[in-house]
């Protein structure tokens, strides 16, 4: 809809005789379609007139029949609505009556016969005098707004002020939306006028995407006129049905103003016209809603970034204080701005002494040579431009005490809104105690007791443990930075990229026995497990954990297990404190850095490495320290049928729930046996457990037999099952300790090893076969009798 250029001016005439009254009538409405004209043959009647209705101008004949005459009549219109211009004509030529009818407020006095083109011309005199004290009195509603929507912040308290301040412009109803960008919605934030109540308008959230027609009536570039005949020839009477409903729109038309901050509606501003159905909206109002959308548009933009920084100031702070590192910001000079209350735990310096001067005069060299500050300074700014983001940069910085630390400076240029740079953000970590946790974590791998090397995700090896080093009989320097594939056997070269893939695709952890080549040309065979190492959620690299066989067999051969079982069993037990200790400190020191994303990558992946293999440690403890509790062992005389139905009372319920069927031939009549209750008694859980396992998810029937006899001065005791069988080539190896063909989460390897080493507690036996019967395995446990 197109603003009217300018008002229609309402124009009342008052003469006692019709045909004057009409002649004038005439005259004036031909002479503009602007001009609206009334007639009144009384004086009395055109007061009531112009009480009910505001008419702009009365043209009033000096002589009129009954109690008031012009005269009378222009003084009581000029009291009581001075905004109603009066034009006086009169046919007697006197001086005397001009100057009273001007006296009583007459804007002018007109002689008969009637000039017409004298009058017109002061009727739009008259016009452009009331345009202009319109224009004033708006101004002066607009500059008020403006000065009161300076002096707050508060989002509320603005919001309310800007559809007032509309409302006081005189339009009969003022809602104004905010546009959430990440939302897409308009959010309903003040409302005046109207029936509405403010609180339900507060709950208005229009998604925009989801009304095409809000879309287009709001975001226009500039206030535009709406009503309801446009909308419904634009958009058809039914798709505005619901809307028109929901925003109790009624046939007048109105204003939307969307407000912008440089090219970004952050809103918009609607108000309904002014109530009087045939003036329609003119330009002043499009003009005048420009300005106060202007307004609004500017203090709302405030208000929120103020609200904005005041959220993000407050978690700032209170990330800075807990941060172990000191944060600094700098302006583009080098002059510190900001100085976090943490660094002065490191730093020596509060940060009042830091703002204001520049860090040039905190940096030093190694030697502490102040000159060297500048430079440093200068080297950082320069690293920033060209490089970006810089982390872990090692830079000398005397603390308050005077002496010189190095620190780890990680940082990054800071940017406004519009992505000017504004100065620097750096944050300072004392080098002495990352140091000492690196020590710490390396003394950690070093621990062990397998060869760990760390790989990126290209397969560059990034750390090499000393176990490792000795294992590839190669010094950690002369591997580090090295694919690891110049290590593998070129046949097991597809091998090794086959399992790399899978663990950095998935995630899981894999188990292959890789042959590697040593400088000296000899070659390794090791079982190598590799982990996934992961930033957060996202894998972005590989532990690989090296595990030489042939060092274990040696040790099995001679016939040192028991004596390290026993070690084990000792160590295990004293481990355990140390061992929480450090999986609670890493993970407290974890907590501390990660929020403010301390972190460099590489560390994430020592923590997270830290934590996961410390937890599998602590399950191995726990493993072990059940097995081994104290070297004490006494053998008693037991009824072998006994020890194995004690065994089986875990799994009985366990087993008819999985379909398991047990059956037992022992006869009555069997030796008792000497040994050890609880510790035969895990020997049975241990093969009841792999049974289970090896008959997992199997549909043939799932049995475990349990066979005993006797034999010269041994019990036998057989206990076979009808799962997947023990392949010839791993017979032997079962025995091992961390042997298993399981899943990392299910086997520790530890089952059959330490049920072995029972076994040779009690000089008794344990053999694996494959069941004669068909499929599935078999033990044959001797136990010497009485
Ligand atoms: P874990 O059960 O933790 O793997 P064990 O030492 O108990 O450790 O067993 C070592 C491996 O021996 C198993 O991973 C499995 O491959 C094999 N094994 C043990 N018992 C059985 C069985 N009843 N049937 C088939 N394989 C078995």
């Amino acid at each position: 809809m197109k603003a009217a250029n300018w008002f229609p001016t309402r124009i009342l005439i008052v003469d006692d005789k019709e045909h004057i009254r009409e002649s004038m009538r005439d005259r004036i409405a031909r002479s503009s379609e602007r001009y609206l004209v009334e007639t009144t043959g009384s004086g009395a009647d055109a007061l009531e007139k112009v009480r009910r209705t505001s008419f702009d101008v009365v043209l009033s004949d000096l002589f009129l029949k009954g109690e008031m005459d012009g005269i009378e009549v222009t003084r009581r219109i000029c009291e009581e609505r001075p905004e109603t211009r009066v034009i006086v004509f009169s046919g007697q030529e006197s001086g005397e009556s001009q100057r009273k009818v001007l006296q009583a407020g007459a804007f002018l006095y007109l002689s008969k016969p009637i000039d017409y083109d004298e009058l017109i011309h002061g009727i739009e005199t008259i016009n452009k005098i009331r345009r202009t004290e319109q224009l004033g009195h708006y101004f002066r509603i607009l500059a008020e707004i403006s000065y009161d929507l300076q002096s707050s912040l508060d989002l509320k308290y603005l919001a309310d002020r800007i559809v007032q301040g509309a409302y006081g412009l005189g339009y009969q109803r003022a809602r104004l939306y905010l546009f959430d960008s990440d939302s897409q919605t308009l959010i309903g934030l003040a409302i005046c006028g109207g029936s509405m109540p403010a609180e339900e308008f507060a709950q208005y959230r229009i998604p925009v995407a989801a009304r095409p027609i809000i879309g287009e009536l709001f975001y226009q570039d500039r206030p535009v006129i709406w009503d309801k005949k446009i909308i419904v020839d634009r958009f058809g009477q039914d798709s505005i049905k619901p809307w028109m409903d929901d925003f109790d729109l009624h046939e007048i038309p109105w204003i939307d103003c969307p407000l912008f901050v440089e090219k970004n509606q952050i809103g918009n501003l609607a108000v309904d016209h002014h109530g009087q159905p045939d003036l329609p909206i003119t330009d002043d109002d499009l003009q005048i809603m420009g300005v106060l959308a202007g307004l609004a548009a500017q203090a709302l933009n405030k208000s929120r970034l103020f609200e904005r920084e005041r959220l993000a100031n407050a978690s700032l702070r209170s990330i800075l204080e807990d941060v172990p590192d000191a944060v600094i910001t700098t302006d583009l000079q080098g002059t510190i701005t900001f100085a976090s209350p943490s660094g002065q735990r490191i730093l020596g310096y509060r940060p009042k002494e830091m703002t204001g001067r520049p860090a040039a005069s905190f940096y030093t060299d190694e030697k502490g040579d102040t000159q060297a500050g500048e430079a440093v300074a200068h080297l950082i700014m320069r690293r920033l431009r060209a490089e970006g983001p810089i982390s872990n940069m090692r830079v000398h910085v005397r603390v308050k005490d005077g002496s010189i630390v190095p620190f780890s400076l990680s940082g990054s240029l800071l940017h406004d809104d519009r992505s000017n740079e504004v100065g620097t953000l750096g944050i300072l970590r004392d080098l002495r105690v990352l140091e000492a946790q690196s020590r710490q974590y390396r003394d950690l791998l070093e621990g062990f007791g397998y060869g760990m090397l760390l790989l990126n995700k290209d397969g560059t090896i990034s750390f090499v443990n000393r176990k490792a080093e000795r294992l590839l009989q190669t010094a950690s320097e002369h591997l580090e930075g090295k694919p690891f594939t110049e290590l593998v056997m070129p046949m097991q070269l597809a091998t090794f990229q086959e399992s790399l893939d899978k663990v950095l695709a998935t995630g899981d952890e894999v188990n292959v026995n890789l042959s590697l080549q040593r400088p000296d040309q000899t070659r390794i065979t090791l079982e190598v497990r590799l982990t996934p190492t992961r930033i957060g959620t996202e894998v972005d690299g590989v532990a690989l954990a090296l595990y030489d066989r042939s060092e274990l067999s040696a040790v099995i051969q001679s016939g040192r297990l028991m004596a390290l079982g026993q070690m084990v069993a000792g160590v295990a037990h004293e481990i355990n404190n140390p061992l929480n200790n450090m999986l609670v400190a890493a993970r407290s020191i974890r907590d501390r850095l990660e929020p403010s994303n301390a972190f460099s990558e590489r560390e994430r992946d020592y923590f997270s490495m830290i934590e996961r293999n410390a937890g599998r440690i602590g399950e191995i403890i726990r493993l072990l320290r059940e097995f081994a509790r104290p070297a004490e062992f006494t053998r008693n005389p037991l009824q072998i049928r006994r020890v194995i139905e004690d065994s089986l009372t875990f799994f009985r319920t366990r087993f008819l729930h999985r379909d398991i069927y047990i059956e037992i031939d022992l006869p009555n009549d069997l030796p008792s046996v000497l040994g050890e209750e609880r510790r035969l008694q895990q020997v049975f859980v241990n093969l009841f457990v792999n049974a289970e396992d090896a008959m997992e998810g199997q549909s043939e029937p799932k049995k475990i037999r349990i066979e005993g006899r006797s034999a010269p001065e041994r019990v036998i005791v057989e206990v076979s099952d009808t799962g997947k069988g023990i392949p010839d080539e791993i017979r032997e190896a079962i025995f091992d300790p961390f042997f298993t063909t399981k899943d990392t989460n299910k086997g520790t390897g530890l089952g059959l090893s330490i049920s072995k080493s029972i076994l040779d507690l009690h000089r008794g036996s344990i053999e694996a076969t494959s069941n004669p019967a068909g499929r599935g395995a078999r033990f044959v446990i001797g136990l010497p009798t009485v």
